[in-house]
Parts: C-alpha cells; sequence; structure tokens
C-alpha cells in the first residue's frame, strides 16, 4: 500500500473515476459510494493454559441496494478495518457486474490461523458467529458469508453448525453462509469456482483477435506462458484450469517463502503435493528458486496472475512488469498508480471486479440449492438423458446406422449438478465479459475494461435505487 492511499480510498477513486462519465445525482453517488454498516468487534478466547486473548474483527455491509449482502470472512494478521471496507466494497459492484442479486459485504477476524490449534480456530471460528448473530450481521436474508484469504470449507460448516443451533427449526437456516462442503449443504463446483471463473475470463479476453494482436500476441490460451503469485485456492484452481482446459503453460509460481521457474511448465497439484511434504516450494524438481518471491511478478511472460494479496503491483514495480496480460485473481493487486503505468504500456488489465468473480456466482448457486431445498439438476436428469437418448435413436433411424453402446453412453448423460453449476458459471463470465469489453470500446472517455465495470455497476445500483423512488 502506498503511503498516501487507503485501499478503500483506492476503491473510491476508482467508483468516482467512473460516476463522473454519469449524470446520477451526486447524493445518489454518495449513498452507492459508503459502507452502509460497519461492525467493529472485539471477544475474549481463552486457550488450553487459561490464558484470554481478546480477538478483533470485522463484519462490513457496504451496500443494503438488494438484500441479503455477501462477502467472505478473512482470517489474517494484518488486516483491517480499512482493508475490510475496500473488500466490502469491492463484493458490492462485483455482484452488479455479474448480475448477482446480493449487496456487498466483507468480514473478517485478525489472526494468524496457522499459529493456533484447530480446536481453537474452531472456537474463534463459532464465538465470531454468535457475535454476528446477536446483532443481525448474518442469516439467509440478512447477510451471507462465504471464504475468502485464510478460510474455507471446514470454517463455513463451522459457521453454518453454530447459526443452525442459534435458530433452531428455522427451515432456510443452512443458506446462512456459502462455501460449505457438500455434506453440509454446499454445491458442487464451488471450491474451484473462483479459479474456473478467473480461467474462463482469460479465455475469453484470449479469444479476441483484434485485442490480443493489439498486445503483441497471438488469439487464444493455448500456449501462453503464465505466472501466477499464490498457490491457494484462487491461484491453484485458476492455473489447473488455464492448464488442463486451455492448454496454457505455468512457467513460474509464487508463494510466501519464494517463487520457483521451469519455462517448460509446471503442474500445480505436483507443486502442492511437494510443498505439503516439505513445507516450501523451493528446490522442486526440474525449477530455478527465485529467492525474492515478488521479484516473479517481473519475469518475462504472457500472463501473470496475482491470486495472493492487495497491492502487489504498485508504481515502484509496475515498470519492471512484462506480461501484456494481468489476470486479477486476488482483490485489489494492482493498485491506481501502478494501474496508470500498465495502461502505458499498453497492458491488457483483466480487473477484480469481473475477474473473480465466478466464487460469487457459484455461492449465489449454492444459496438457491439450500432454499429450494433440492440437488440442482435432481429433478430434470433422468428426463434430460431419455431426451438425449430419443434423439440418438431418431438418427439412426434418420441414417440407417447404428451409435455403439459406448457412444451411447458418452453422449446420453442427463446434465447433473456440476454440470448446470459451471454452465452457469461459465455463461456468466462470457456474457459479462462481452458487455464490459462493449462498453470499454462504443465509449472512447472510458480507459480500460476497469472503468467499464465500475460504470456498468454503478450505472445498475442506481437504477436500483432509483426504481425504489429513494432518489428523485
Ligand atoms: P488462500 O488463503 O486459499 O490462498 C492465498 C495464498 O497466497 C496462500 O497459499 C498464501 O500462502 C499465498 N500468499 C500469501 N502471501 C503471499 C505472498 N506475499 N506472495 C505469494 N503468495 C502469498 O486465499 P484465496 O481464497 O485463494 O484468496 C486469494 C485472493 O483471492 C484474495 O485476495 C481473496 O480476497 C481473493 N478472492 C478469493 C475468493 C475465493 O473464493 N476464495 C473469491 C474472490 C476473490
Amino acid at each position: 500500500m502506498t503511503a498516501h492511499t487507503s485501499f478503500f480510498e483506492n476503491v473510491i477513486r476508482y467508483v468516482d473515476q467512473a460516476a463522473a462519465l454519469t449524470k446520477y445525482p451526486k447524493g445518489l453517488l454518495d449513498q452507492i459510494k459508503q459502507c452502509n454498516s460497519v461492525y467493529s468487534f472485539k471477544f475474549p478466547i481463552r486457550d488450553s493454559q487459561g490464558n484470554i486473548e481478546t480477538i478483533r474483527a470485522w463484519r462490513v455491509e457496504h451496500s443494503h441496494h438488494k438484500l441479503p449482502t455477501k462477502g467472505g470472512i478473512r482470517y489474517a494478521p494484518e488486516v483491517n478495518e480499512d482493508e475490510v471496507m475496500a473488500l466490502a466494497a469491492l463484493m458490492t459492484y462485483k455482484c452488479a457486474i455479474v448480475d448477482v442479486p446480493f449487496g456487498g459485504a466483507k468480514g473478517a477476524i485478525q489472526f494468524d490461523p496457522n499459529k493456533y490449534p484447530v480446536d481453537q480456530v474452531e472456537r474463534i471460528t463459532r464465538r465470531y458467529t454468535h457475535e454476528l448473530a446477536k446483532k443481525n450481521f448474518i442469516g439467509p436474508g440478512v447477510d451471507v458469508p462465504a471464504p475468502d484469504y485464510g478460510t474455507g470449507e471446514r470454517e463455513m460448516a463451522w459457521i453454518a453448525d453454530t447459526y443452525m443451533a442459534m435458530n433452531p427449526g428455522q427451515i432456510d437456516a443452512l443458506a446462512c453462509v456459502t462455501g460449505k462442503p457438500l455434506s453440509q449443504g454446499g454445491v458442487r463446483g464451488r471450491r474451484e469456482a473462483t479459479g474456473r471463473g478467473v480461467f474462463y475470463a482469460l479465455r475469453e479476453a484470449c479469444n479476441n483477435a483484434e485485442d490480443l494482436k493489439k498486445l503483441g500476441l497471438d488469439r487464444g490460451i493455448a500456449g501462453k506462458r503464465i505466472v501466477v503469485q499464490g498457490l491457494g485456492n484462487v491461484g491453484s484452481h485458476a492455473t489447473k484450469f488455464c492448464r488442463e482446459e486451455g492448454d496454457a503453460r505455468i512457467i513460474a509460481i509464487a508463494e510466501r517463502e519464494g517463487a520457483i521457474m521451469n519455462p517448460n511448465g509446471l503442474i500445480e497439484a505436483d507443486v502442492i503435493a511437494y510443498r505439503k511434504e516439505t513445507g516450501s516450494i523451493l528446490n522442486f524438481p526440474g525449477s530455478t528458486n527465485i529467492i525474492n518471491t515478488r521479484d516473479a511478478l517481473e519475469l518475462e511472460c504472457d500472463v501473470l496472475i496475482p491470486a495472493a494479496l492487495e497491492n502487489q503491483i504498485t508504481a515502484e514495480n509496475a515498470n519492471r512488469i512484462k506480461a501484456r496480460i494481468v489476470v486479477e485473481g486476488a482483490n485489489g493487486p494492482t493498485t491506481p498508480e501502478a494501474e496508470e503505468i500498465l495502461r502505458k504500456k499498453g497492458v491488457l488489465i483483466i480487473p477484480d471486479v469481473y475477474a473473480n468473480a465466478g466464487g460469487v456466482t457459484v455461492s449465489y448457486f449454492e444459496w438457491l440449492k439450500n432454499l429450494s431445498h433440492v440437488r440442482i439438476g435432481r429433478m430434470g436428469k433422468r428426463y434430460e438423458q431419455a431426451s438425449e437418448l430419443r434423439m440418438m435413436r431418431m438418427i439412426e433411424v434418420l441414417t440407417g446406422k447404428k451409435f455403439t453402446e459406448e457412444q451411447i453412453a458418452a453422449a446420453a448423460i442427463g446434465p447433473d449438478e456440476l454440470d448446470f453449476v459451471n454452465s452457469g458459471l461459465e455463461d456468466t463470465m462470457v456474457v459479462s465479459y462481452q458487455r464490459l469489453r462493449e462498453i470499454w470500446k462504443s465509449n472512447p472517455q472510458i480507459p480500460d475494461l476497469r472503468a467499464a465495470a465500475f460504470y456498468d455497476a454503478i450505472g445498475k445500483i442506481a437504477i436500483s435505487y432509483l426504481e425504489l423512488g429513494i432518489f428523485p
């Protein structure tokens, strides 16, 4: 972070730039920008020796223009109120961009979960949930958390369990949080959704020959050299799909302890397994070590995916970035000053508010699943399978040729939950990219995809306020 601007101020700056291109009343734009509710609190926790520690936590609901509000929970020792406000605000714009009918929110607990035993992490998570419930900051129609940096399915299961224990008999209680394990009401595909969405975003950008030519690149994602920062949920899945489904090459991976590089390509799953075994990605067989992990951002490559933390590409290192495309898997990895520099260098930035929206999109599907109390696709799978089979039999009659049993088994399958989730996610990412690109390319005052994304979001949020009759 620069000395002068906070993360939240950076977000406000992006909003102001886009808002200046609209004609909405100032009061309405102010209402859109500010955080509606900021709940900052502390609670005590006792460790196994009986010592008491005071834990700091937040839940910020940025916009109530649609309910429930939605956003992840971050566990990090350095997290602060400004960061949670910024992340909550980004959630509002993100949901609007991908047409997910939620307001934005974010939560955080200021601690390092890796330094606490699991039972203590559980106690902290449950106590945090209890505090949120007491103040009506959680609930299926109020505010629905999800995973973020430092949290995952395990924490979401504890949150759901605590909320349900406090609300016995509430039939929709499972919809109070998303990103849960499957056995606790989760949806197939949620774990990998953000990374899969990052892949769809990059693939869509790479499919435009005209844009790629301007970047000095060939059309298509296949063969693109990718550097990724952060091998957590977002980074590991983004690289997996870019590699497996896009045929791209992962040439470097940066983690906390250092980075590794192999121009012939790395397989993220092998690196993760190696790190689990040795405690570090360094010295991964066949790769070269990069001791200062931030240096990896400056490697010669086609695509850079920052997927760890905010403020990684700054005015200090932006000039040395060699990637032609930056896809923001993380929230806020590029500062506005750095963005200016990259834009002058002709780099295409696929912005966080769109690029990492796959997580909240599939969270929306999970929430719908919990409210409808039925597995997505359960009612239609057999019916569609029978329709596909009827169609194949009809083709056999018309052509006089027979399909083999294997061909029938491969084609007449009927979609299951994962097929529906991935199809909904792909459609959301593709349609949203095309809309943002159209806004960007058709308006000379809009300099890039990020400005287009904020412009799109502000318009949608403003309309929902205006249609409520709150503003003239
Ligand atoms: P995570 O905790 O699963 O992974 C983060 C990874 O980054 C970890 O492996 C960590 O060791 C690594 N890391 C930390 N500091 C680093 C550094 N200085 N250099 C290199 N690596 C470093 O978190 P996540 O859920 O993957 O979230 C990552 C980012 O994506 C965050 O900005 C988060 O807000 C954003 N995001 C996450 C989701 C989601 O669904 N999980 C959705 C949207 C956006």
